[in-house]
């Protein structure tokens, strides 16, 4: 009997902060498949003539499937586990690392201002927005995807125009993300699971 040729490489791929170590495993197929085995191990099977450049282009292309599988990942390979203090510490810092783009950006299209941001991991909420301008925005948004974290901080940064959920709150909300409401219902359906990882620390 033939051996079945079976080739694997390991390498990193990095995307909107987050990094991945990707297990490409390549063997006689003529399909590719992604699993997403945690928040940062993905195994890719593809044909052997795959390479990591082609695999790259793969996994850009389907960032947001993937994305939308890490939570459920996180409560089934660390049985919702919670975070260790390195691992909130490495949480954090993405958090901040994409904060520190993200934040001035959205805060100059809605002409705003802010005073102090922190990250902390926090059991129930995942922003607020103080009346002197401070902001803080929870941890586990690392885990959130790119689009989901992106609403929570127009939402905080619009309450530096409005403190309230008003219609006119809304209206400026919309204004630079249409489709919030996607969010929320992406937070309705997997904020808890996420929420619970903070709440057995
Ligand atoms: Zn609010």
């Amino acid at each position: 009997m033939k051996k079945q040729k079976t080739v694997e490489e390991t390498f990193t791929y990095v995307k909107y902060g987050l990094l991945f170590t990707v297990r490409l495993v390549k063997t006689f197929r003529n399909s590719y498949s992604i699993r997403v085995n945690s928040k940062d191990t993905l195994t890719v099977r593809a044909p052997l003539f795959a390479t990591q450049t082609g695999v790259t282009a793969l996994l850009d292309k389907h960032f947001n499937w993937i994305e939308k599988r890490i939570p459920a990942a996180i409560s089934q390979t660390e049985n919702g586990k919670a975070p260790d203090e390195e691992q909130i510490k490495e949480l954090a810092d993405k958090a901040k690392e994409y904060l520190g783009i993200r934040l001035p950006y959205f805060a100059r299209l809605l002409d705003v201002r802010y005073n102090n941001v922190t990250v902390r991991c926090q059991k129930t909420r995942w922003g607020s927005c103080s009346a002197k301008g401070n902001l803080n925005f929870n941890c586990l948004l690392s885990f959130a995807p790119t689009e989901v974290f992106d609403y929570v901080i127009v939402h905080e940064l619009c309450h530096l125009k409005e403190m309230n959920h008003s219609p006119a709150f809304w209206h400026e909300v919309e204004k630079i993300i249409p489709d919030r409401k996607i969010h929320e219902k992406w937070l309705r359906q997997n904020g808890s699971a996420l929420l619970s990882l903070a709440k057995k620390i």
